[in-house]
């Protein structure tokens, strides 16, 4: 104005001013100079622009705000961004954010900043959670000294001189995110822009932070396996080639460490699938808790962990992992309030010898997996090359027994139990063969783990029943005398709950009486959830069929516990037969499970007898039936017709001395 009035100039400009009552606001001034150059006035208009100017600078400052959430990298810069923001472009001295204690899950940061030096240190001194007991959801204005005295700390703001807060939720929806104060040492009246402002902010705000953690919550789920929080495959697999990097870098070995729970199908077949989750997330805080220094620990789903070592040149620690994994599993688990064993099979590869990629070192400790379980389970193996023909071949047979069933290429063989007494055969039991068109006849060890693994063993296991009986039926109508038929019966199978009515239907399409039908079950079948198991056996024994269990001995039940069930039979594995009577602990169990079960009403046999000394030392204990070599090894359908005709013709063949026959 003063350059107007030398000048003689007209002038236009804006200008902030304050009233002396202190109302901020902004002014238009239009006008020129008149007059002589000693006495010259200045005339024009002024005109109050406070209402466009303070909608400009909202939207100058929600441009701004937009521009932080846009561009800024973690959530305090964020908060920090708009708390500056908001003091310059509203012209106060300092403000917070103050997070509420229930802010949906997100640990947002308290966020401080003075504007002016003399509030620096009020500020800091701040009390604990000033927001945490403002939980209102519109925007507050405390100016005078009763509004203030309501604030949740009064006494701070005393302190601070502070005459005038201006607070606002951030919030999304119903959810308060935290509050966000402006604080004055002026008395500032409310403006009404700046609550609308506010509330614009507030909105944008909440909207980003909860979106900001949907993106992190997907990023941690599209990285981690949601049953135990365990890095997933996705992950798994960019740690391992960083790994490997380094490794590579250094001359380093790196150990590929591939833990497979065993049976953990039969868990969560017989028990349910929430049983088999909780022992999951249990192993999984157990290795995570056993093993502090690997490198990475994951799931790459079922029942697969995986964990990588890099040795960073101790020698030892490969082997003391991996005690570690076997002791984690040692301490056993509780699954619905009864506890179970479990154990695992480990597969072990190393980088270099073994591989020189990911996928490559995954596959052969995968291989090395494989090979533990062969050898038994509950073990470790290294991998060695030639274990990688023996994948070929079993990536050849599970794709092959998809199509077995249709194909007609499983047959049934039979395999007679005789009565020790009479030396009658009084059953037979049905042992499953595939005939495969390169591979030749193969066994069901070699083909029954896959197709329990794929499920396919429930469509197998309800044809072995059919034919079974079919068999049976037909004996009976050539006028044979009656045996029972054993037909096995897979955990998976018996998880089923189709199986009764397909036993049902097996007997009923053959005309076959169910007391001419036995079912062989094992121990772990029943023992996983023998509540459950107590009330299916029931079940499936008013079917009339009888029930066996079968391989006794090697699932560490006693059999006083299996009689709760109502089973009928109980067969010896043959593991303990092997070694009579040269074992005394052999004879001495096998003599032990003769005199129990039958003190619990229960038909006893022994398998796998081969010799006589054991079937002399079966027969002095009672035993009442064998089944083995020595009689006959399993007979394919004619064979076993005719060994049964043979028998009717020419009664027992006991008393003459057995005549092993061959397949
Ligand atoms: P298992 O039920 O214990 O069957 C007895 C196994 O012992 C048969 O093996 C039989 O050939 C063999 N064996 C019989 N006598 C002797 C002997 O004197 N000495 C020796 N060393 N072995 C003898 P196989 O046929 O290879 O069957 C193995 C297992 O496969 C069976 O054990 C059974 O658990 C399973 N299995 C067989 N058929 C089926 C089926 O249809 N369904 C299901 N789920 N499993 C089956
Ligand atoms: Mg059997
Ligand atoms: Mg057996």
């Amino acid at each position: 104005m003063q350059a107007a009035l030398k000048d003689r100039l007209p002038f236009e400009f804006e200008c902030p001013y304050r009233s002396r009552r202190g109302r901020r606001g902004w002014l238009h001034l239009i006008g020129h100079a008149h007059g002589a150059q000693d006495g010259a006035v200045l005339r024009g208009t002024a005109q109050n622009i406070s209402q466009r100017k303070s909608a400009e600078q909202a939207q100058a400052q929600e441009h701004q705000i937009t521009l932080h959430l846009a561009t800024a990298t973690s959530e305090i810069e964020i908060l920090e961004d708009i708390v500056h923001t908001l003091l310059e472009g509203m012209d106060w001295e300092a403000g917070a954010f103050w997070p509420s204690e229930d802010s949906h899950g997100l640990k947002l940061p308290s966020v401080t900043l003075a504007r002016v030096k003399a509030l620096e240190s009020w500020l800091a001194e701040h009390p604990d959670c000033p927001a945490s007991d403002t939980n209102f959801q519109a925007p507050q204005w405390y100016a005078n000294r009763s509004a203030l005295a309501r604030h949740g700390h009064a006494s701070w703001l005393v302190a601070g001189g502070i005459r005038t807060v201006f607070a606002f939720p951030l919030s999304r929806g119903h959810v308060t995110l935290g509050i966000v104060e402006l604080y004055s040492r002026a008395r500032r009246s409310p403006d009404a822009h700046a609550l609308t402002m506010a509330s614009g902010i507030a909105n944008q705000t909440g909207h980003y932070l909860l979106r900001r953690q949907a993106e992190e919550d997907l990023r941690f789920i599209a990285n981690h396996d949601t049953l135990t929080g365990l890095p997933n495959r996705l992950m798994f697999k960019a740690e391992f080639e960083k790994a490997l990097t380094s490794a590579r870098a250094s001359d380093q070995a790196l150990h590929v460490i591939f833990v497979d729970l065993d049976e953990f199908k039969v868990v969560n077949d017989t028990i349910g699938h929430n049983a088999g989750d909780a022992v999951l997330r249990e192993m999984a805080d157990r290795l995570r808790e056993s093993l502090p220094d690997v490198e990475l620990i994951s799931r790459f789903g079922g029942d697969e962990f995986i964990v990588l070592l890099d040795p960073k040149g101790d020698t030892t620690i490969l082997g003391r992992t991996i005690a570690r994994i076997q002791a984690a599993l040692e301490l056993g688990f509780i699954v619905n309030d009864a506890p179970i064993h479990m154990t695992a099979s480990i597969g072990i590869s190393s980088f270099p010898e073994d591989g020189n990629d990911w996928q490559t070192l995954l596959k052969h400790a995968d291989l090395a997996m494989y090979g533990a379980k062969q050898l038994g389970k509950n073990g470790y193996q290294f991998y060695c090359q030639r274990m990688s023909a023996s994948l070929q071949r079993r990536i050849d047979m599970e794709s092959h027994l998809h199509r077995a069933l249709e194909r007609q290429e499983f047959i049934l063989y039979y395999q007679p139990r005789i009565a020790l007494d009479s030396g009658a055969c009084t059953a037979v039991e049905a042992l499953i063969r595939w005939r495969h068109p390169e591979l030749g006849m193969v066994m069901p060890a070699d083909f029954i783990p896959f197709a329990e693994q794929n499920g396919i063993i429930v469509d197998i296991g309800a044809w072995a029943l059919r034919e079974a009986c079919r068999q049976n039926a037909a004996w009976v109508a050539q006028g044979l005398p009656p045996v029972r038929v054993a037909v096995n019966l897979s955990a998976r199978q018996f998880a089923d709950k189709s199986l009764r009515l397909t036993i049902i239907d097996a007997l009923r399409q053959a005309g076959l009486p169910g007391n001419l039908l036995e079912l062989e079950l094992t121990e772990s079948m029943v023992m996983h959830d023998a509540e459950r198991a107590a009330r299916w056996l029931s079940r499936l024994k008013r079917i009339g069929v009888r029930l066996a269990i079968d391989d006794f001995g090697t699932g560490y039940s006693s059999l006083a516990y299996l009689s709760r069930f109502p089973i009928d039979t109980v067969k010896i594995d043959r593991s303990f037969v092997r070694y009579i009577p040269e074992s005394r602990s052999d004879t001495q169990i096998t003599s032990a499970v003769i005199g129990l079960g039958h003190r619990l009403g229960l038909e006893v046999v022994a398998e796998g007898v081969e010799n006589e000394a054991q079937l002399e030392f079966l027969r002095s204990e009672g035993c009442d039936e064998v089944q083995g070599y020595y009689f006959s090894h399993p007979l394919p359908p004619a064979k076993i017709t005719a060994f049964l005709a043979s028998r009717m013709e020419n009664g027992p063949g006991f008393e003459r001395g057995p005549q092993p026959m061959r397949a």
